[in-house]
């Protein structure tokens, strides 16, 4: 159950010291079952429910989220929201509770949330999904490719070939099936973000299989790119650090290293989801209208290439 809260009470653009602006959280080694819900987390993660504040920045835009029921990809789909946007999240069934405290905050903005569940591992859900948003929204005109499954294993010999084969289908395949399908109705404006991670290149030992679709991820990232710019649409993609968010302490860390997660980083805390959504807010607007096959590394000053 909830016992701390790690909510920060500003808003993203007051001036504050990032060291302090959101503490330095030591959660306990207790592991949530993999796809646990926000609610399961002893210390809850700020997704700027209370505190991001909108401007405008994305009046009028269409956007699907994939995985924004939970983290990184809730605070993104909130923060589209509070700058203008109508959003279609997916995410898996078993989700659906975190899914609708989303909807929720996004309907308060007077926003259209479209809840669309599935399992982005089977292909045709990868079709109906883009389809269904399009129907929902009325077009697309942001994808942000953001699901990931994170398990820890500690032996080489111990990854499964089951794990190895649901986390390149959820991280990667996804990701190609999703974009292709989102191509039919992208028009030029239209941007797609990828979510990356610093463990495309500072893998942990224990995240091989994770870590090695993030460097596909990022290179993904840099040949689409290319091939779909003439077009008039811009892919890059977001490079977190160590964000407390339920892929943590659902097998995503061994438990034992959860009291220090994200103490190594310079800024000596782990960051909070909320801390991404500006990122992916320059990226899907027109004001990066020249910023293409990038990958902006938001990590706590981890140094990256
Ligand atoms: P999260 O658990 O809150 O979000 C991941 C979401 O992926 C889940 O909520 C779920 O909806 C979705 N998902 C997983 N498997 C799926 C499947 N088979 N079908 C459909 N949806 C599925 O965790 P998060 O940390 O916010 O993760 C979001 C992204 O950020 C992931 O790509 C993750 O790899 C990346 N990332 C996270 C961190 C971190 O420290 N938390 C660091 C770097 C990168
Ligand atoms: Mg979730």
């Amino acid at each position: 159950m909830t016992s701390e809260s790690a909510a920060g009470s500003t808003d993203q653009y007051t001036f504050q010291n990032p060291v302090t602006r959101f503490e330095s959280i030591s959660p306990p080694t207790d592991q949530i079952e993999e796809h646990g819900l926000e609610a399961d987390m002893e210390v809850q993660a700020d997704r700027g429910e209370t505190s991001y504040r909108g401007t405008g920045r994305l009046t009028g835009r269409k956007a699907l989220v994939t995985g924004a029921d939970s983290g990184i990809g809730a605070a993104v789909a909130i923060a589209f929201a509070r700058e203008g946007a109508d959003v279609a999240i997916s995410y898996l069934p078993e989700e659906e509770e975190d899914a609708q405290v989303v909807k929720k905050i996004i309907e308060a903005e007077g926003r259209i949330a479209a809840c669309l569940p599935g399992d982005l591992r089977d292909p045709a859900y990868c079709i109906s999904l883009v389809q269904q948003s399009v129907d929902a929204l009325g077009g697309l005109d942001i994808l942000v490719n953001n699901a990931g499954k994170q398990q820890a294993v500690e032996a080489f010999e111990d990854l499964t070939d089951e794990q190895l084969d649901d986390t390149y289908k959820t991280n990667i395949y996804s990701f190609f099936r999703v974009t292709k399908e989102a191509l039919k109705h992208l028009q030029p404006g239209s941007a797609v973000i990828n979510t990356t991670s610093i463990q495309a290149y500072q893998p942990s030992p224990t995240l091989v299989d994770y870590a090695s679709t993030k460097a596909a991820i990022n290179n993904f990232t840099k040949g689409l790119a290319q091939q779909l710019a003439p077009k008039g649409i811009r892919v890059n993609a977001v490079a977190p650090g160590p964000i407390w968010t339920p892929l943590q302490p659902s097998g995503g860390q061994p438990a034992e290293d959860l009291p220090e997660f994200g103490k190594d980083t310079p800024l000596g805390r782990a960051g909070q989801p909320t801390e991404l959504a500006p990122a992916y807010v320059f990226l899907a607007s027109s004001e990066s209208s020249y910023v293409l096959g990038e990958t902006l590394n938001v990590n706590g000053g981890m140094p990256s290439p």
